[in-house]
């Protein structure tokens, strides 16, 4: 394990140390550990962002993030780059291989690092259902809360994006191994710039190419991933530098999933059940589900019919929290999410 010391983005008083590390099958990873003016009181928080953009995802440039945040009440800030992240190299991946090999080795290595026996989690989207999975396989089991936003078991799509997922994915398989929303940009491919063509003609709702190509790729919405209302002009500008490639394998196995109402393994990796959100997990971790109740990309039903299964199993231990006004990554790059979203995953945390 390396590690070197890089700037943030967003804050002068805060430092970060970048850990250079291997998940499981050898793959690389790397760790960010983000340190306030004051040592960390209280144990170690993992955030895991979704697919296709970076762990700093969680940076926004408003005026109070997730981070700042934690920080400010004294938790171990940790984010991690996973194999989805578009600070490493592109592969192709499924879920399986974040949840056999990715997320068992960054937790290892946290509690490695600071020497705690258990810590939380924060998961986002792709990250929350791998996550997840690595969860109810058992294979995380230092991790004691688990907040989850948009997603986790029971994936539910609206009708367009059923449609895109289970008719158009097979034909478009056929002719690119990914998709990148910064294609709104920089398209470098034939298909890029036919995905640019297109999604110009049909989506007008702002001029950021990246914005309209994101809500083509991930949703149903204009825009799908944030009400531009809930953006600040800076963090709307900012978002075009921070998405990447997005395998095929992927979306095939959330094509699985959403046909099956829950989530399903593709690869076969050891120590994986078959599949989730239908027997009871195999952790003792405390579930807080949010999600934004305008979300377009997973419908907020996916985390209602999770918390329906969960709170059968284990009831009145775990909790759900619908936020009105939000929709998917606008929970964390939302101007006033510090106010309308923030409290409630802190109090989540600290119970
Ligand atoms: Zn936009």
């Amino acid at each position: 394990m390396s590690t070197v010391t890089v700037r943030p983005t967003t804050r002068a008083d805060h430092r970060v140390t970048k850990y250079v590390v291997t998940a499981l099958d050898g793959h690389p990873m790397t760790l960010l550990r983000v340190r306030g003016r004051h040592a960390p009181t209280r144990e170690p928080v993992l955030l895991v962002a979704g697919s296709g953009v970076r762990a700093e995802i969680f940076r926004a440039p408003t005026d109070r993030t997730i981070i700042d945040a934690l920080i400010d009440e004294g938790w171990d800030v940790w984010l991690v780059n996973w194999r989805a992240s578009i600070d490493l190299d592109p592969v192709s991946w499924t879920l399986d291989d974040a949840a056999a090999w990715d997320h068992p080795a960054a937790v290892r290595h946290v509690a490695e690092v600071t020497g705690a026996d258990t810590m939380k989690a924060i998961i986002h989207c792709q990250g929350s259902t791998s996550f997840a999975m690595a969860a109810a396989a058992g294979l995380v089991p230092q991790v004691t809360t688990i907040v989850s936003n948009a997603v986790s078991f029971h994936p539910t799509l609206p009708a367009f994006s059923r449609f895109k997922i289970g008719r158009l994915l097979p034909l478009m398989w056929a002719m690119t191994p990914y998709l990148d929303p910064s294609w709104g940009d920089r398209p470098d491919t034939a298909f890029g710039h036919a995905m640019k063509a297109m999604v110009d003609l049909t989506h007008r709702e702002c001029d950021n190419s990246v914005c309209r190509q994101v809500s083509f790729t991930y949703g149903s919405g204009r825009p799908a991933l944030w009400r531009h209302e809930n953006l600040n002009p800076a963090t709307h500008d900012w978002i075009r530098g921070e998405f990447g490639k997005v395998p095929m394998s992927f979306f095939a196995q959330m094509s699985e999933s959403v046909k099956a109402g829950h989530l399903v393994s593709v690869s076969k990796r050891p120590g994986l059940p078959e599949h989730y959100g239908v027997d009871a997990p195999a952790t003792d971790a405390r579930w807080a589900l949010f999600a934004g109740r305008e979300n377009r990309c997973f419908l907020p039903a996916s985390q209602e019919r999770t918390f329906a299964w969960l709170d059968a199993a284990t009831p009145g231990r775990h909790s759900l929290h619908l936020i009105p006004g939000y929709s998917h990554l606008d929970m964390f790059l939302g101007r006033d999410a510090a106010r309308d979203v923030f409290p409630a995953m802190l109090e989540e945390l600290a119970r």
